[in-house]
């Protein structure tokens, strides 16, 4: 099973074959993801739907810093979002004690998820480092997680990945990892961003990356693009085989854990939910069942890309 991914340009072309191959592949991902949240099946499809437009009418904005799939989640993640709070507003769940109290529990959840969201001052910052520098970052990061894990080094990795992609703080790093204080916690970080700075040094001699790790090494702000590029960009999420084979119970636990350990914690611990929804539609047993929706959704992007491409 390989990861395949469209062509921009043949969708920024409005190229009807190519947004058929993305709502194939696509389709069973983005339900997955949209019913962990929305708890009517009738509205999932209406959501899943509406996400398939606004990526047609998106995509001359599409940013090459993201992966084809996190820009569709993206879009996936606001249409849930305004879903469920036009659903609060009309008062959805008055008086049914057990589903207003799961409803809760769905706004807490994309609440967090929202506030993974850049705040203003960050997405300055991001757009300070050009674009250009932004897909330098992500390569970088790439670079780094591959080499790390095929170094076997996953503890490592998961630290790594706890403080830049999930936002933990030192303290609940070590308790979690059995290290020995919170010092190694940072030692770990500071070595990571060591290699990461001559990775780009490699990468960029020209010094576009330069500010992404700050003037000083000892700077506490070092990561903030760092980390922004390391979430967005998905620089750690495992290929679609990864998920499978961790589902199959076929990935190594040794060394530290193991590739094994490392997807557990990245989709369970870290909570990517990019990953969850791909792990919840390999796990689904009724392909066919995606027929219907499927229809409806090449109904309406049909509609959508004929009112664009006719004279
Ligand atoms: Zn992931």
């Amino acid at each position: 099973m390989t990861d395949w991914s469209p062509d921009i340009a043949r969708l920024a072309a409005f190229d009807d074959a190519e947004w058929a191959r993305v709502e194939r592949v696509y389709v069973g991902r983005l339900l997955a993801y949209i019913a962990r949240r929305v708890p009517d099946a009738e509205a999932r499809e209406d959501v899943v739907q509406e996400v398939f437009l606004g990526a047609v009418r998106g995509i001359a904005r599409f940013d090459a810093v993201f992966t084809f799939e996190q820009y569709l989640f993206g879009i996936c993640r606001n249409r849930t979002i305004d879903h469920l709070r036009r659903r609060a507003v009309h008062g959805v769940g008055v008086g049914e004690g057990k589903d207003e109290h799961s409803t809760d529990a769905d706004e807490v959840r994309l609440e967090d998820v929202e506030s993974n969201a850049p705040s203003p001052s960050r997405v300055v910052r991001a757009n300070d480092l050009a674009q250009h520098g932004r897909l330098l970052l992500a390569e970088v990061l790439r670079d780094w997680v591959q080499e790390t894990w095929a170094a076997g080094e996953f503890k490592r990795l998961m630290v790594v990945e706890a403080l830049f992609r999930g936002g933990w703080r030192n303290r609940d790093t070590w308790d979690r990892f059995d290290l020995r204080d919170e010092t190694a916690v940072a030692g770990i970080k500071f070595r990571a961003l060591k290699r990461m700075r001559a990775l780009a040094a490699e990468r960029d001699p020209s010094g576009v990356l330069a500010d992404a790790w700050g003037a000083d090494d000892t700077a506490p702000a070092v990561a903030v693009d760092v980390a922004d590029v390391w979430t967005r960009a998905r620089v750690s999420c495992p290929a679609r085989h990864w998920l499978a084979r961790s589902m199959a119970g076929t990935l190594a636990t040794e060394p530290d854990g193991g590739p094994a350990g490392f997807v557990g914690f990245h989709v369970d611990e870290v909570g990517c939910e990019v990953c969850q929804a791909n792990r919840d539609d390999l796990a689904r047993q009724d392909e066919a069942a995606l027929e219907p929706l499927l229809a409806n959704v090449r109904a309406s992007t049909l509609g959508f890309l004929r009112s664009r491409t006719l004279p």
